[in-house]
């Protein structure tokens, strides 16, 4: 059968939101009146969630479940949602409500009527973000686009839409660690958007503490842009012009009999002068290891299980809902 429409949904501990969701999510998707599924990734929760899920099933028939045997980040979770996703048309939502499934809808409509490939959500109004997160994402973005030049919209999270071909084009991508919401403009793809409110969480707490956001910054800017390596050359550059400066006015000042000045100024020099080396080090290990990871190819997630087709190996568990021992 045919499916027009996938609902990707990327869930990491989130048992209390999954209920609103899909009394949210459901009726707009039957609304649509076409073949659909809502593919929910179930990213190595350790909360209740599987089981949720497994009970919105059984009431659900468009609900399907794909399980990452650990938590493998809100990017991979959306990169094995594509992989799997079947519809014509897939749209990528997060679990906790602040985009709002009704969109989905206008998104699908925009998509048919002006023919374009990608339909980018952008939200209008952050307010119910807090102040930091709005402050640290606009920061982020300006970086982004500073520094690759890329088309991302300011303000476009991971809520759109792609056509068949966009999906197919971003998991015949061999790169890792992508950031879909840099990866997918960055292929130029005909693309509209549409804007819409962002609102609060549902329930439950944020899964991005700052320490993710700063890995998702690093991995956004060095999969688009060389330019910090660029930088590292210029910094080198600058530190050696004033080394060069400080040792013909050490040699002056010795020549025209002053004292040597004292420690301060040679500590100052070598921190400095530390400081940068460290710095253009841990610039290019960032792209060292970038590479590594892609030359070991090793993939990002790792299926459990699919409701459509079952466990990923005989020896897995059953799903859920028929062992108990599960929910534990
Ligand atoms: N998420 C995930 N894996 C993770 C972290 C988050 O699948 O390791 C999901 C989470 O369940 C949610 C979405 O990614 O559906 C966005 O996360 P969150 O709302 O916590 O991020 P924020 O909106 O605060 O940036
Ligand atoms: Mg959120």
């Amino acid at each position: 059968m045919r499916l027009e429409l996938s609902v990707v949904v990327p869930v990491y501990n989130e048992e209390d939101v999954l209920p609103l969701l899909a009394a949210r999510l459901r009726p707009v998707a039957d609304a649509l009146g076409t073949p659909y599924e809502v593919l929910a990734v179930d990213d190595g929760s350790s909360d209740g969630s599987p089981v949720v899920l497994q009970r919105l099933r059984r009431e659900w028939p468009e609900l399907r479940v794909v399980r990452l045997r650990t938590n493998a980040g809100h990017q991979a979770a959306i990169s094995a949602g594509l992989a799997r996703a079947r519809g014509d048309y897939v749209v990528t939502l997060d679990a906790d409500l602040q985009d709002p499934p009704e969109v989905v809808a206008e998104m699908l409509a925009v998509a048919r009527a002006e023919r374009v490939d990608v339909v980018y959500g952008v939200r209008s109004d952050r307010s119910t973000d807090s102040a930091f997160k709005r402050v640290s994402a606009r920061a982020f973005y300006r970086l982004i686009r500073w520094l690759s030049g890329t088309h991302a919209q300011v303000d476009a999270g991971d809520y759109r839409l792609m056509s068949r071909a966009t999906v197919e084009a971003v998991n015949a991508l061999p790169e890792h660690n992508r950031v879909l919401r840099f990866v997918v403009p960055a292929l130029g793809f005909p693309s509209a958007s549409v804007t819409y409110r962002r609102e609060e969480r549902a329930a439950g707490r944020s899964k991005y503490p700052l320490a993710r956001m700063v890995r998702l910054s690093i991995d956004s800017v060095t999969g688009f842009s060389i330019a910090p390596l660029r930088a590292a050359t210029w910094l080198g550059l600058t530190g050696g012009l004033a080394a060069v400066l400080l040792l013909a006015y050490a040699l002056v000042a010795r020549a025209a009999g002053h004292t040597v000045p004292g420690w301060t100024s040679t500590v100052v020099v070598i921190a400095a002068v530390g400081a940068v080396q460290l710095l253009c080090v841990g610039v290019l290990g960032e792209y060292v290891g970038r590479m590594y990871a892609m030359m070991q190819g090793r993939p990002t997630y790792f299926v459990a299980y699919d409701s459509l087709t079952g466990p990923a190996t005989d020896a897995d568990e059953p799903l859920p809902a028929e062992s108990p021992r599960a929910s534990a």
